[in-house]
């Protein structure tokens, strides 16, 4: 049984627990998804990884630290106790990893810049150079990148991994490819 957690701060949070069903029934594994809102939930399971999914990062760092949830902390907090877990952190959730603004290290070696395609309707989808459909909504851009380039699109780094934690700016619970959620579950596994 793989257990993942997933902060449920805000964001495409159901279409991510569908991607992680449908991949755990492709590759015929056994899953438990947590659904995280307060710290105290993360210390009560063990997790095998944790998917943080996109949003707006404004917000759920306003929800993630308030005093109700503090969740934000403590997922912060239980990746750099737990740095071979699996992480994967998507769009908002890149910027979270990158700047966490906690006075501690970035959680993975790259700058980021939010909204750097311009606004919503400045959304777009495109192939990745590894083909894979990327859908980009408001996206933050990499503007330095010291780990190595999971993706890229246009030579441009759009994914970053560190280990086992991996850092997209696009959406791959909205393109219908599981492939990011089944190589997350079975590095969890
Ligand atoms: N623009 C958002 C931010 O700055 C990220 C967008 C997303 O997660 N789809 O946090």
């Amino acid at each position: 049984m793989v257990v993942v957690g997933i902060a449920m701060l805000q964001g495409a949070r159901h279409l991510h627990i569908e991607a992680i069903q449908d991949a755990a029934n492709d590759l015929e594994i056994d899953v438990e998804i947590v659904e995280l809102r307060t710290s105290d939930e993360l210390s009560e399971v063990e997790i095998d990884g944790l998917l943080l999914p996109g949003g707006e990062s404004t917000v759920m760092r306003l929800t993630g630290n308030d005093v109700a949830s503090k969740l934000l902390p403590a997922i912060f907090n239980w990746i750099r106790e737990n740095k071979q877990k699996p992480v994967l952190a998507t769009c908002a959730g890149a910027i979270l990893l990158a700047d966490p603004q906690d006075g501690g290290e970035p959680l993975i070696n790259a700058e980021i810049d939010r909204n750097a395609y311009g606004g919503q309707s400045d959304s777009f989808e495109a192939e990745l150079d590894c083909g894979y459909p990327g859908v980009f909504i408001r996206a933050p851009r990499f503007t330095s990148v010291q780990d190595p380039v999971e993706c890229s699109l246009n030579g441009e780094p759009v994914g970053v991994r560190r280990g086992n934690r991996i850092a997209l700016t696009f959406h791959p619970e909205l393109s219908g490819d599981l492939r990011y959620h089944r190589n997350f579950l079975e590095a969890c596994q």
